[in-house]
């Protein structure tokens, strides 16, 4: 069966029919359009922002030779020389005269001569001249001269080339790449105050449901507290979108549609939880038949299998062929932990996208699992786990107590999902499995 046949069955409400993750992550891509609009922000601003172009290195780095140990710096030609004196032992012993004196910051003005040296500090310019430095811990000095076993040092030893980590003109870091710390300061090393990045993502975000209530308000009979759009809104922050709250809205058509087309003026995507299964996916399926495509409603994955993937044209009526770019939609299950999962699993790569990083897949380690895993083939699992590392560096894994996609707190539980994947049986203790360690996702 093709993608194309998933997705329309997926669409007729055939539940046998739910869209393995990995056709659905290749539909997605399809309609993924980056952010268009480029911004230039100060360095120290572009912290966890998106480059939007390469930084290309207008400076060698580093920019002159410099020692990269405390020593001598010396023309290393004198090495090929044959020794000034061997002793008993058969030491080469070299003797170098003494002529002045390099600090960083505080360069040797001249030129060496051969058998001549300089005393030379880590970072400090190579005097014109000196190829080679020895470290001072083999040499010993005597007023201006030193000695040293020339058969310690090669040519060329403890001496740092310019352009050797950058070379003027190279890029130091691509487009897409989301900056950490270490990139801030490389692009300070190269003497530049400011980059281009991508204007943020704005990600319109609410939750749906009569029976939530806000915090603050008394929890009658039947209600739960609206937590969707805490952890919703947390999640974004991590990713440094532009995060729109836009509340509670309730289980009734006019709401949501007045929800869903004020959102898709205001944002790139609208993520909305709860009201896309089976029971109450009617409406919402007529009201997207006007206000834009759906490619799928239904995943077979684990929790998490009603969503909903589409298109919302922010001015419907209008036509769309306009030159307005549709928002992306996810409507996201109820259920907090399905929340969570299928926004890492899902929604996070299409943020990232959409903003034009191109930031690496979540990092998968191979675990032995500690208990007997109950799994269904046809649908990808992600499991709270507990993993921990044993002295020998193997990698073990428990499930968390609740597998309920109810329960929020096995995700605070948790460290990792265990992923299982789609085909993928009953796992017996002892077995291997795959987990995505929750470090550096989330
Ligand atoms: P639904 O997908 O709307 O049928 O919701 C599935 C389950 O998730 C129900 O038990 C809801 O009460 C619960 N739920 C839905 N939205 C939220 C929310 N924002 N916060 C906490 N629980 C929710
Ligand atoms: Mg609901």
């Amino acid at each position: 069966m093709t993608t194309s046949d998933n997705i329309s069955s997926c669409i007729s409400g055939d539940e046998s029919q739910a869209l393995p993750v990995s056709a659905a992550q290749a539909v997605i891509r399809r309609w993924v359009q980056p952010v268009a609009t480029i911004e230039r922000v100060a360095l120290r601003a572009a912290l966890d922002r998106v480059l939007a172009e390469d930084v290309i290195s207008p400076i060698n780095v580093p920019a002159h030779d410099n020692a990269a140990m405390d020593g001598y710096a010396f023309d290393g030609a004198v090495l090929s020389e044959g020794p000034a004196s061997a002793d008993g032992a058969g030491a080469a012993q070299l003797t170098l005269d003494v002529s002045g004196e390099a600090l960083a910051g505080h360069p040797f003005i001249g030129t060496l001569a051969a058998r001549q040296c300089v005393r030379i500090m880590t970072g400090a310019p190579m005097p014109a001249g000196s190829d080679t430095v020895v470290p001072q811990e083999f040499v010993t000095r005597s007023g201006g001269r030193i000695a040293f076993d020339a058969r310690q040092v090669a040519r060329g030893a403890n001496c740092r080339r310019a352009g050797e980590d950058l070379a003027r003109g190279c890029p130091a870091l691509h487009a897409g790449r989301i900056m950490r710390p270490s990139d801030v300061g490389l692009v300070a090393s190269l003497g530049i105050a400011e980059v281009a990045v991508r204007r943020r993502l704005r990600v319109a975000f609410f939750s749906t449901g009569d029976e939530l209530r806000s915090i603050g308000e008394p929890l009658e009979a039947g209600c739960v507290y609206d937590s969707n759009r805490y952890t919703l809104s947390a999640m974004l922050a991590r990713l440094n979108v532009e995060a729109l709250d836009l509340g509670v809205v309730r289980d009734e058509p006019a709401a949501l549609e007045a929800a869903f087309r004020s959102a898709a003026q205001s944002a790139d995507v609208v993520l909305s939880s709860g009201g896309v299964s089976v029971g109450v996916a009617d409406f919402t399926r007529r009201m997207f038949e006007t206000l834009g495509d759906v490619a799928f409603w239904q995943l077979a994955i684990r929790p998490g299998r009603p969503l909903a993937f589409g298109r919302l044209w922010p001015n419907a009526e209008s036509g769309r062929n306009s030159q307005e770019r549709p928002a992306l939609f996810f409507g996201l299950p109820g259920n907090p932990v399905a929340v969570m999962a299928t926004f890492y699993l899902i929604v996070r790569e299409t943020l990232l996208a959409m903003s034009g990083a191109r930031a690496p897949a979540p990092l998968q380690l191979t675990a032995v699992a500690t208990a007997a895993i109950k799994k269904r083939a046809g649908r990808t699992e992600y499991q709270r786990g507990i993993a921990t590392r044993e002295a020998d560096g193997t990698w073990r894994v428990a499930p968390t107590r609740s597998q309920g996609a109810g329960v929020l707190s096995s995700m605070s539980e948790a460290n990792c999902f265990i992923v299982l994947a789609h085909e993928q049986g009953h796992v017996a203790a002892g077995e291997r499995v795959e987990i995505m360690p929750f470090e550096g996702l989330i």
